[in-house]
């Protein structure tokens, strides 16, 4: 690495993680590509993943004193990972007043309402939706620019796709990685009933893996991390089962049969409990 400390770099990827709000590895990428071209550095070196997150940490040091921060979040569902721009001061809903409509904010409500308080694995058809978009009085808001919003929100990781069966095409809607950060403080106050924190990381979380034995939660990303090193849940230490194939099979039919509301994580005891005709 050619130079240390905060500097002209950080400050083109500050602004466009500003600009994007939340970028995947690949676009984060490409920023930074992008940025040590401008800067004839040495764009290898400054694109790897140390490099990236060793930036983040600088960026994140010269910031903190305005409230904001950019951090790293992956994808309940795929564990895929994510960097966002986070501005503590900004409420969600002064920023999104700015990117949508009023009919589109009263259906991104109503969407996440459902999703927290209306069905027990947190997802809502996507019929539901059109349901929704059809009760919102509003002109020029079609059901075609509903669902276009949604596709959009999808996009955005506001929304985020809960297939059924994971070899299906099937989807129903849930709330995304970026509306649990964004949102945080309010999904902690009003519906701190169904959010929880991952056992792990310690952050709010939704959708994730379960033990059916102690009950603790973990994201998947998390999880996955995790079992890589211990073959134990992270919670009651119940010893896990090698064989991939078979819990796959075993995490679909518990979530088919039982519609528990979460994954449930693969270890011993969730075995037994299938055994038994649980
Ligand atoms: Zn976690
Ligand atoms: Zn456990």
């Amino acid at each position: 690495m050619e130079k240390k400390g905060y500097g002209v770099l950080h400050k083109i990827v500050l602004q466009g993680m500003k600009s994007g709000g939340l970028l995947d590895f690949h676009r984060v990428k490409t920023l930074f590509w992008r940025a040590s071209n401008a800067l004839s550095l040495d764009e290898e070196q400054w694109t790897s993943m140390l490099a990236i997150e060793r930036v983040f940490k600088e960026i994140n040091e010269k910031i903190k004193l305005y409230d904001v921060a950019i951090m790293s979040a992956s994808c309940e569902l795929t564990g895929e990972k994510f960097f966002m721009f986070l501005d503590m001061m900004e409420t969600p809903a002064m920023r999104m007043e700015t990117l949508f409509s009023k009919a589109e904010l009263e259906l991104f409500r109503k969407i996440m309402t459902a999703v927290l308080r209306k069905y027990e694995h947190f997802a809502v058809p996507v019929m539901d939706c059109k349901d929704m978009a059809r009760e919102i009085n509003a002109r020029d808001f079609s059901i075609e620019m509903a669902e276009a919003f949604v596709q959009k929100m999808i996009g955005l990781h506001y929304f985020a796709k809960y297939y059924l069966d994971p070899k299906g095409p099937e989807y129903e809607i849930t709330i995304g990685i970026r509306t649990i950060r964004e949102f945080e403080p309010i999904l902690r106050e009003v519906y701190d009933d169904v959010m929880t924190n991952c056992h792990l990381c310690k952050m709010t979380m939704l959708h994730g893996h379960q033990c059916p034995k102690c009950s603790v939660f973990v994201h998947k990303a998390c999880h996955e991390k995790y079992i890589k090193t211990w073959k134990t849940c992270p919670g009651c230490k119940t010893g896990m089962v090698k064989r991939v194939a078979k819990q796959m099979r075993l995490k679909t039919q518990h979530h088919q049969v039982h519609r528990i509301p979460r994954l449930l994580l693969r270890c011993q005891s969730c075995i037994q409990y299938q055994k038994n005709g649980g």
